[in-house]
C-alpha cells in the first residue's frame, strides 16, 4: 500500500491551487453574488488539460490517471463548488462514459473535441417528475428509420445552458416503459443545434451560484441512430456507469469543501477572540475544528481508495458510493460548523462559509441523495446487492 503521491499527481494538485488561488479565488465572491457563470473559465480548465484529464490522449486528453481527477476536483472545490460541477458533469458523467461506451466514432466526433475542450458536454437524466426514480422518466425515443426521434423535458441539467452537447436518457421500448422496465432505456448524444433542442436557465437556484443549472426540452428531436451510446436498452446501465464516475468527482470535491470549511475556521478561530483569549482556545470550537480534521482526512482516503481500484481497472461502484456519501454529508456538516464557528459574521457573504454552506447542500441530493446511498451501502453489506462488471469499463492506468 502506497499513500505518497506521483510527482505527476503533485503537479496537478501544485498548478490547480495556484490556477484557483490566482484566477478564480479573487473573483468568485462578486460571481457568486451575481449568479454569474464565467464561460471564460472554461478555456482556462481547458488550457491546464483539466477537461479531458483522464482521456487517453489518442482521444485528445492529457491521459492522466483517475487520482489526478480525483485531486483537480478536491483542488477546484477548494476554491468553488461550481468548479468541479464542470468536472463532474463533462469530464466525469460524460466523457468517461463515452471513453467506455462510445463506438470509436463517437469518440472522433465527440469524445475528441471535448477533452480537447472546444465542446463542454453535460448529462441529462433527471425530469421535472423524476429524480432518484429513473423508470419514472417521461422522456421517450421513436425509432423512425435510421434516426429516433427524442421527445420531453429534462431539469436541473448542470451546464444546461452552457453545453454543446447532452448525454441523454430516454425510454427506447414503450412497451418496457409501461412495465417499468429499465431495458426499455437507451442513452443518446443530442447537440445543441438539433432542430427541437431548446434550454434555460434555472433563476430560482440557492446554492451553485457561480454554476449554471437549468432544463432543456426535446421536442421531437431527429437523432441519428449513430448516436445511439452502447445497444438499444443499455440506457440504465450506462446512466449507472455515468453516475460511478460523477460520483466519484463529486466526493474529491467534497473531500476539498472540507479542507476549505476547515481552513477558513482554523483561521477565523485564531483571529477572533472572546472571553479574553482566541475562540480556538475554547474546547467546543476544537470540536468543530477536529470534526472536519477528521472528516476531511477519512474522505481523502475514501475518494483515493476510489481512483485506485479504477486505475486497476476494477469496477468499484461500491466503494465509489461510499466516497461520495461519506464526503458529501461530511462536507455539509463542515459547512454548517465553519458558519457556526464565525458567529454571526458567517451569517454574513463578507465571509466564504455562508457560501460553502449553500453549495454543500446540493451534493447531498444530486448523483444518488443521502437516503439513496444509504440504502444502497446497507443492501451491499446486507448481501442484497452485488456489482458485476458491465460489459464495458474504463481502461486502468496505465494501459496494459
Ligand atoms: C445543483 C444540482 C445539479 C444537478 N445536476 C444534474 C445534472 O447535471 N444532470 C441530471 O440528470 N440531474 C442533475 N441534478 C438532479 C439530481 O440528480 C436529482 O435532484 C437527484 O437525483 C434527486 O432527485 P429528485 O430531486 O427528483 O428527488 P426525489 O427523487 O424526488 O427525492 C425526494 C426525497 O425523497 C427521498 N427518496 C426518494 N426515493 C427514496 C427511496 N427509495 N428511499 C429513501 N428515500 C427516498 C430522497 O432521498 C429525497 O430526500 C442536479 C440537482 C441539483 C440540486
Amino acid at each position: 500500500m502506497d499513500f505518497e503521491l506521483s510527482d505527476e499527481q503533485r503537479l496537478v494538485e501544485q498548478s490547480v491551487r495556484e490556477w484557483g488561488a490566482r484566477e478564480v479565488a479573487p473573483r468568485i465572491h462578486d460571481l457568486d453574488r451575481a449568479h454569474q457563470f464565467d464561460p471564460a473559465i472554461l478555456p482556462q480548465m481547458a488550457a491546464l488539460g483539466l477537461l479531458g484529464i483522464s482521456v487517453p490522449a489518442q482521444y485528445g486528453g492529457a491521459g492522466m490517471d483517475y487520482i489526478s481527477l480525483g485531486i483537480a476536483c478536491e483542488e477546484l472545490e477548494y476554491v468553488d463548488t461550481s468548479l468541479r460541477v464542470i468536472m463532474s458533469v463533462h469530464a466525469g458523467l460524460n466523457c468517461l462514459t463515452l471513453l467506455a461506451w462510445g463506438t470509436e466514432d463517437q469518440k472522433r466526433r465527440y469524445l475528441v473535441p471535448q477533452a480537447q475542450g472546444q465542446q463542454v458536454a453535460t448529462y441529462g437524466l433527471t425530469e421535472p417528475a423524476a429524480g432518484s426514480d429513473v423508470r419514472g422518466i417521461q422522456t421517450v425515443a421513436v425509432k423512425d428509420g435510421a434516426r429516433y426521434r427524442l421527445t420531453g423535458e429534462k431539469m436541473w441539467i448542470s451546464l444546461a445552458d452552457v453545453a454543446d452537447n447532452f448525454l441523454v436518457f430516454a425510454w427506447s421500448d414503450l412497451d418496457k416503459k409501461r412495465q417499468r422496465d429499465p431495458s426499455g432505456l437507451s442513452a443518446f448524444i443530442v447537440e445543441r443545434r438539433f432542430p427541437g433542442f431548446s434550454s434555460g436557465t434555472m433563476k430560482e437556484k440557492w446554492g451553485i451560484l457561480a454554476g449554471n443549472t437549468g432544463f432543456f426540452k426535446l421536442d421531437e428531436v431527429e437523432v441519428p441512430e449513430e448516436n445511439l451510446v452502447g445497444r438499444p436498452g443499455e440506457g440504465f446501465k450506462i446512466a449507472m456507469f455515468a453516475l460511478d464516475q460523477g460520483r466519484y468527482t463529486v466526493a474529491a470535491g467534497a473531500t476539498g469543501l472540507i479542507r476549505a470549511c476547515r481552513d477558513a475556521s482554523t483561521k477565523y478561530a485564531k483571529e477572533r477572540r472572546t472571553f479574553g483569549v482566541e475562540i480556538g482556545q475554547h474546547q467546543l470550537v476544537k470540536e468543530m475544528i477536529a470534526q472536519m480534521e477528521s472528516d476531511y482526512q477519512a474522505a481523502r482516503l475514501l475518494y483515493l481508495r476510489a481512483g485506485w481500484l479504477k486505475n486497476r481497472g476494477e469496477r468499484c461502484t461500491r466503494e465509489t458510493g461510499l466516497a461520495k456519501w461519506f464526503a458529501t454529508v461530511a462536507s455539509e456538516r463542515a459547512a454548517g460548523d465553519a458558519v457556526q464557528v464565525h458567529g454571526a459574521n458567517g451569517y454574513s457573504d463578507e465571509y466564504p462559509v455562508g457560501r460553502f454552506y449553500r453549495n454543500s447542500k446540493g451534493a447531498v441530493i444530486y448523483e444518488g441523495t443521502r437516503e439513496i446511498h444509504k440504502v444502497m451501502q446497507a443492501d451491499y453489506v446486507l448481501g442484497y446487492r452485488v456489482d458485476r462488471a458491465t460489459r464495458c469499463q474504463l481502461p486502468p492506468y496505465p494501459a496494459k
